[in-house]
């Protein structure tokens, strides 16, 4: 079973000093909105956006469809549209065919880092003894920025040149019509995606992993011991699992970050690497049918240079770029196309070429 966090999150609160922090609060908050309007301009998409704190995989595989459009989603939002609607819906049920998922309450910020261990640990789990996980919770660094991902499934296949068993990463994605597209018109927004998955899952299963870079990153003390809603749903997983010698010492200790932490490292040794061969999985959104699945190969190089790419962007140190003319079919679909001005922009470049040209 997975856990999610119950909408309300019962972060404790002392009430009799609630009124008394109120007014600080506010002066407080208005000194510090203040100060975000004055150094707005200033401010990188990773400070803005993120907090300077982590991106997600789909920050770095968005940018390879238009980084313009990625840029005004963040700053003017996106509009859900029925198809997304039914792609949530779709991966829900795929989910809900793996592992049942319950809600639970959660007191701090280290609950909810032990939490998304829990589940990482919960599907490592899964992988091991039947072979398959879905929604697996992966992060990791790259160039020095925390990255966080969730990995739609994982699942062990016989490698057909060698006879060898490994570990596929695959991603789900769904479709309006129900036809499977072509291998060549797999997006690159796609392949970096799953790319990237791998990436992190294979760093974490060759034990590349800076834990107390984590712990600082997020100020998360990790010896502090979980609330007790956590520590008993920790314990009762675990200690059931442990081998009945080892039951009674795991029962009495108080489950922390850090011991949750070396479960995680532990369990990864057990992959070592992922399979170089990548899979993307089509469904139909009409009736959720399995429309067949792509593969397509890792490329170190390649993923490598559009995260250092996408770096630059993030860290702002560069603007974001429209697409190319030879992509502008994109702009067709893009819900930015009235005011985008890197399409303005592009127009006007080439009037002026046409009128020096007649
Ligand atoms: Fe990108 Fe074209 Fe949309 Fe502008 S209109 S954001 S260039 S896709």
């Amino acid at each position: 079973k997975y856990f999610r966090t119950r909408e309300n999150r019962n972060f404790s609160t002392v009430k009799s000093t609630e009124n008394r922090i109120f007014w600080f609060a506010l002066l407080e908050s208005t000194m510090i909105v203040g100060m975000a309007v004055v150094s707005i301009m200033g401010e990188s998409p990773f400070a803005r956006f993120r907090g300077s704190k982590k991106l997600y995989v789909t920050d770095f595989a968005s940018l390879a469809w238009c980084e313009q459009q990625y840029d005004y989603s963040l700053t003017l939002g996106r509009k859900v549209t029925t198809e997304m609607k039914a792609g949530s819906a779709i991966h829900l049920d795929l989910e809900l065919e793996e592992h049942d998922i319950d809600e639970v309450s959660i007191e701090t910020e280290e609950d909810a880092w032990g939490l998304k261990l829990y589940n990482l640990l919960f599907g490592l789990e899964a992988l091991t003894t039947t072979g398959k996980t879905r929604e697996l919770p992966i992060f990791g660094f790259i160039f020095d920025i925390f990255v966080f991902g969730i990995i739609d499934q994982v699942k062990k296949s016989s490698n057909s040149e060698n006879d060898e068993w490994e570990w596929i990463i695959c991603d789900t994605k769904t479709r309006s019509r129900p036809i499977r597209p072509e291998k060549s018109t797999i997006s690159l927004y796609v392949k970096y995606q799953i790319m990237l998955y791998k990436k992190l899952f294979d760093n974490l299963a060759n034990g590349i992993i800076d834990e107390e870079r984590i712990y600082q990153n997020f100020n998360l003390n990790a010896d502090k011991p979980f609330s007790k809603n956590l520590s008993e749903l920790i314990n009762g997983h675990f200690v059931e699992n442990r081998r009945k010698k080892n039951r009674e010492k795991y029962s009495r200790q108080q489950p922390t970050l850090r011991t949750i932490m070396t479960m995680v490292k532990n369990h990864f040794k057990f992959f070592r690497k992922s399979s170089d061969t990548l899979e993307v999985n089509y469904r139909y959104q009409g009736d959720s049918s399995d429309l067949g699945s792509l593969n397509f190969d890792y490329d170190e190089e390649k993923l490598d240079k559009h995260l250092r790419r996408s770096t630059t962007y993030w860290r702002g140190l560069r603007d974001p770029e429209g697409v190319p003319i030879e992509e502008a079919w994109k702009c067709q679909v893009c819900e930015y196309v009235d005011d985008c001005v890197w399409r303005l922009k592009k127009v006007r470049e080439i009037e002026q070429k046409r009128s020096i040209g007649t």
